[in-house]
């Protein structure tokens, strides 16, 4: 069996990975697809003392870096069962099940989308998700928040400080923001709201977006809105289905952890955005792989060999 068995290759398991073999002790990553959402990243400006990188080069540099351990990287493979009736197990796909005393799951996640016409074509072509990440981008500009849920009111608040004017559509009659955060976006002078707005589609030039189509649900009008960047904020789905009912989820289907990283279950550990982590960043994802880590390290060494 291994010592460490981490489930997710993305930044936090990568890290996990490498704090875990520097223990001298057998450490196997199991990962849908390494490199995890980074993949899909075009430029990164907030990896901290990297100025700007790409998502492929970071992941390259991760791979080289957990590689250069001894460490089995099983890629392309998916979990779909963890039980730790008999030690910690987990099982892929492909039928195999892999022993280990101690698990760390950083199955990440993924951003919810609105489905429309345009939205992958212009994915990282003024259609964003992070605010944190791409905000900056937009500087000067005109920008749309899709959602008037918590995250779409903050973002919309924190893209106020940066763009020129931000315009928040929210489907629903009414937003489901908090009040407090809802009457420090009214105060700002450069928000709009509308609310009863379903986007329809992303519209670009060929090369970058120009704006979006939406409806008014009130009167069944369609409109064109001219922006340069579209946020949506529609939800981030933690990569949890395989594991519901084997291990304490939040209300968002995230793994409720403590500040150690520790899950619901004895040698189970948990980091990154699968977690109830506040704020998913690569950075962040990889001190809470580090954190699960030492954990686990840890507890394998309070933990007699059986
Ligand atoms: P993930 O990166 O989601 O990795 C999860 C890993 O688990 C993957 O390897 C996946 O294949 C694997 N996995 C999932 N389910 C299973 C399963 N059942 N079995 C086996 N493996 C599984 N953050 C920044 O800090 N700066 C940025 O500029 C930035 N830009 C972003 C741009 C985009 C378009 C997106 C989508 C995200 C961006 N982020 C950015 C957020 C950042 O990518 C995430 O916070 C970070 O990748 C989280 O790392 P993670 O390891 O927790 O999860």
């Amino acid at each position: 069996p291994y010592d460490v068995l981490i489930v997710g290759g993305g930044p936090a398991g990568a890290s996990a990975a490498i704090y875990a073999a520097r223990k001298g002790i057998r450490t196997g990553i199991v990962a849908d697809r390494f490199g995890g959402q980074v993949m899909d990243t075009l430029s990164i400006e907030n990896f901290i003392s990297v100025k700007e990188t790409e998502g492929p080069k970071l992941v390259a540099n991760l791979e080289q870096h957990v590689l250069s351990y001894d460490v089995d990287l099983m890629n392309s493979q998916k979990a779909t069962k963890l039980s730790v009736d008999n030690g910690v197990e987990v099982t892929l796909e492909n039928g195999a099940v892999l022993k280990s005393r101690s698990v760390i799951l950083a199955t990440g996640a993924r951003w919810r989308e609105m489905n429309v016409p345009g939205e992958q074509v212009y994915r990282g072509k003024g259609v964003a998700y992070c605010p944190h990440c791409d905000g900056p981008l937009f500087k000067g500009k005109k920008v749309a928040v899709i959602g008037g849920g918590n995250s779409g009111i903050e973002a919309a608040i924190d893209l106020a400080g940066i763009v020129e004017h931000v315009t928040v559509l929210e489907f629903a009659e009414t937003l489901r923001a908090d009040e407090v955060l809802q009457r420090k976006a009214r105060s700002m002078g450069n928000i709009e709201i509308i609310t009863q707005a379903m986007t329809t589609e992303v519209i670009g030039d060929g090369q970058r977006v120009t704006g979006l189509h939406y409806t008014d649900r009130a009167t069944n009008e369609s409109h064109l809105l001219s922006v340069a960047g579209i946020f949506v904020q529609i939800g981030l789905i933690p990569n949890t289905d395989w594991l519901k009912g084997d291990i304490e989820l939040s209300q968002h289907g995230e793994i409720v952890i403590d500040s150690r990283g520790q899950t619901s279950l004895p040698g189970v550990f948990a980091a990154g955005d699968v977690t109830t982590v506040p704020y998913k960043q690569i950075i962040i994802a990889m001190g809470a792989g580090s954190t699960a880590a030492l954990s686990a390290f840890d507890h394998l060494i309070r933990t007699p060999v059986s």
